[in-house]
Order: C-alpha cells, then structure tokens, then sequence
C-alpha cells in the first residue's frame, strides 16, 4: 500500500525558537539507503526512540526524517510543563495510581539525568506545578482525592488559603494540588539535547526532509524529494501531523493550540504580581489554561477557553489567519488570572498542533499487515514526558518486548472514531459553541 502525504507545516514561532541557537542542520536526504529503522518525525517522540534503539541495538541502522528542524512540531512550541500522569485517564484505585505516577516520575527522572549527564545547558526547573481549582465543589472532591494519594505514599499535597497564595495568587483560584516533582523543560533546548545524543550513538538524522510518500511492505520505502529510505520497521513520530501521512486519520485530529509570552521581569517582581517559586499550573477547566515562569523570567501562557483553541477545516495543520483574536483571548485570560500582571507586555505569541484522541488517551503500539510499523500518537496536551517515555515503550516493541506495558492505558489503545469532514468540522463548531466544552469521551480507569 502505497500512502501519500500532504504537507501543510508552518515555522515555529514559539518562545522556545526565539530564545534557543538551533546550532548547524543536519543535511537532507538526497540519496536511495538502507536501514533497520526509518522513523518519520524529530520531534521526542521520534527522537527519544531513535536513542532508545540506538543503545539497545548499537549495530542497527536508524535514520531520523524531519520535514524541517527537529523540534519544528508541538516538542519545540509547548508550554514545558513535564507532568505526571497520562492524560484522559481518571486513576482511583490506588495500586493504578501508585503505578501510573511510578512510571511518569521514570520518564522525568530519565530526562532529568539525560539533561545532567549530557546536555546540562538545558533550561529545566523542576519546582513542582500546581493543578488549581476555580469551583468548589470540584476542589473539594480535588482535596479529598489528594488527600487519598498522599496517604498511598505520592508526594503530592493540597494547597489553599495564605499557602496557595505565597506560591500562585491566581484570581479565583479555591485550591490547588501540588505534585513538586514536576517542572518546566525548555522544549527546543531538550530537542536539541536528544538530537545531538542520538548523533553521537550513530542515527543519521536528515532534516529539511519532508516524507512525501509511505510504501507500506515487509520492507517499507519511505520517499523524500532527495531520496529514499528502505526499511523492514517504520516509525510513526508524527503525532498531530500524522493523519497527514495517510495514517490515522479517522482517529488522531490537529488541535491548535494558542500560547502567549510575557517579557522578562525578575523573580521578586513576579511575586508581587501574584507569582512565586513554582514552575507551572494548569486549572480545572475543559479547556485547560496552563501557565509556566521562565527562567529568565517570561510567563508563558495558554489555553483558557474555546477560543484558545482551534480545529482547521479539513485537519489543517498550520494556521490560515494571523489568529489575532486567540491571541487577544489568551492574554484576556492572563490577566483575570493575575491582573496586576495586566500591564506586562507581550514578547511572544505562537500556535502548535497537538494530536487529540477523543477520550485524551494516547496510544503507542504496533500496526501494518507484516506489523512492523510503530506508533506513538495522541498526547493530548500531555505529551512532554509521555513523548519522551515513548521511546521506551516503543524500543521493547521493536525488541518484541510487550509484558513491561500491557497494563498501561496507552498499550495498544484503540483509538475512538472520529467521523470525516464535513461531519467533523461541523460537529465541533456545534459542540465547542452549545457547551464550551471540546467532544470527548470520558473513560474512567480502563
Ligand atoms: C502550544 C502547546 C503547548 C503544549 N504544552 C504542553 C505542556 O506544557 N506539557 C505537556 O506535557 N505537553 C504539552 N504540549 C504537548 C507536547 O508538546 C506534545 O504532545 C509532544 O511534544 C509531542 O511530541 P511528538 O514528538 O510526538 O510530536 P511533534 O513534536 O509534533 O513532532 C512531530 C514532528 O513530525 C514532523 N513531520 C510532520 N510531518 C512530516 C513529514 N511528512 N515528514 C517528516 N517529518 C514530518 C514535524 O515537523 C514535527 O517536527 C503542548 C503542545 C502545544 C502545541
């Protein structure tokens, strides 16, 4: 089967882009070659599985495909925040809790000593976030959740009152769970680290190499304007672009994000303005705003509401407007949150695609007749750590390794329906406008 792709890829605007060297490119493709692993995408997904194979297989050949820069995608464009948990799932029984935080807390420890052992440059602080309530009765049950889970022994701890505020003076904020092993990774920093890691173990990465078609076989032919690469396993490094691939289209749909910068302010100015020594924090709200501090001082701000978030006729994966109003939206929203923070001005302004999945549950698995093509898609808003713990998962794939994660929610996971345009489209605006809620399934603790 032979799947064309369609490209439609903007150049990242993030803050991350505007405060980072990108350093040399690495050269496109421009020959027919070989390998054992063509992995199409150099975002961490693609990246942290190309480092993963690398070191367990040192004699097999593993060629990285980036249509532009590696972090190019949403790893070069987030809002940092390394997070615990798998997004889309609501853990209550302790030993899945216990398990699910064990595992998270793997992935950051691992990008943590990646960071110390090999790219200590890398801007990484990792001073807890806070997940804040804005209604009581959320908060309440919030409370009594946290309280559950620090009994089973996670560090997490409820905030409220004078304590909340020394840490996040967030208007309206009635709580917040603590989780402070969490932080902020620089994403394009990061990327940058795992590109030159995956170098110096051997992959051959191409950049400014965008795949224009897929032959799917026993060994698969993966085409670029300059070449071709031969392979008997494929990765799926995509994530949101993927349904323009050919792939998973009816499952996995580009949701654009719309994130804000502030200028630098020191530390102690944003404590009076309501800020104080956290990384970050997300609310309670469907359409989640998350914030993050810099460590040169910039609030770095997202979501918020639907106008915060966009889906593109047709699974578009870059903006078609100058997104003005979003943005005007996004800093509406910052400023309820903190307003004496109102006359802080903007340096920075961006939008990224995630890959949304409708229960919010990712999957990473193994699809293709002769299965052998890999995938790891649909993070959800959650994908800084569980992108970079996919390499993981998918290195014991590859090796035919399946017991560590079968009881994991993301294992195989089959994917909700997402019906075709112009259902879909429509089907959205309907949903997103009557509710103010985005269409999702809710899967409690599969
Ligand atoms: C604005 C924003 C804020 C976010 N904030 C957070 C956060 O705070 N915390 C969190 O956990 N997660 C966050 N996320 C999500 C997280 O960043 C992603 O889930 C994660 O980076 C996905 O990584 P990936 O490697 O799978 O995909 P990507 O980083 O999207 O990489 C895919 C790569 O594939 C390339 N590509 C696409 N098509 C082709 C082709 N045809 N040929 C070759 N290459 C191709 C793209 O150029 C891209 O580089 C955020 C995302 C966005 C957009």
């Amino acid at each position: 089967m032979i799947r064309t792709t369609s490209l439609d890829l903007d150049d990242n605007a993030s803050l991350w882009a505007a405060t980072c060297e990108p350093g040399p490119a690495s050269p496109p493709l421009m020959t027919e070659r070989t390998a054992d692993v063509v992995i199409v995408g150099g975002g961490f997904t693609g990246l942290s599985t190309a480092i993963a194979i690398a070191r367990r297989f040192p004699d097999r050949g593993v060629v990285v495909l980036e249509a532009k820069r590696v972090g190019n995608g949403a790893s070069g464009r987030n809002g940092g925040m390394a997070l615990h948990w798998v997004n889309g799932v609501d853990a209550t029984s302790e030993e899945r809790c216990k398990r699910l935080y064990a595992v998270t807390t793997g992935a950051i420890e691992k990008m943590r000593s990646t960071i110390a052992e090999h790219a200590p440059h890398v801007r990484f602080r990792q001073d807890g976030c806070l997940e804040v309530y804005t209604d009581a009765k959320r908060a309440e049950e919030a409370q009594q959740k946290t309280e559950k889970m620090a009994k089973w022994g996670l560090p997490v701890r409820w905030l409220a009152g004078e304590e909340l505020r020394k840490v996040c003076d967030a208007e309206g904020a009635v709580g917040a769970v603590l989780d402070p092993t969490t932080g902020q990774l620089h994403g394009l920093d990061y990327v940058l680290a795992l590109k030159g890691l995956a170098i110096s173990l051997g992959v051959t990465i191409h950049e400014e190499s965008p795949v224009r078609s897929i032959e799917e076989g026993r060994t698969h032919v993966v085409r670029t304007d300059g070449g071709s690469v031969r392979a008997p396993t494929l990765v799926l490094a995509t994530n949101g672009y993927t349904p323009r691939l050919g792939y998973l289209a009816d499952r996995v749909f580009p949701l654009h994000s719309h994130a804000i910068a502030t200028a630098p302010l020191p530390l102690e100015r944003w404590k009076e303005l309501g800020w104080g020594a956290i990384a970050g924090f997300t609310d309670d709200l469907d359409r989640i705003a998350y914030a993050t501090m810099t460590a040169d001082g910039r609030l770095l701000f997202g979501g918020g509401g639907n106008a915060a978030y966009s889906y593109y006729y047709g699974g578009r994966t870059s903006r078609p407007d100058d997104g003005a109003a979003a943005f005007a939206f996004v800093h509406d929203v910052l400023k309820r949150y903190f307003p004496k923070a109102a006359d802080v001005p903007l340096a920075q302004r961006w939008t990224g695609t995630l890959g949304v999945t409708m229960s919010r549950v990712c999957s990473m698995g193994v699809a293709g007749e002769h299965r052998n093509v890999l995938y790891a898609v649909g993070y959800s808003g959650h994908g800084v750590v569980l992108a970079n713990l996919a390499g993981d998962v998918l290195c014991d794939l590859y090796a035919d390794h399946h017991d560590p994660w079968k009881d994991l929610p993301f294992y195989e996971r089959r994917m909700g329906w997402i019906p075709p345009e112009p259902a879909r489209w429509l089907g959205y605006q309907v949903m997103t406008r009557l509710t103010g809620k985005s269409p999702r399934t809710y899967e409690v603790d599969r």
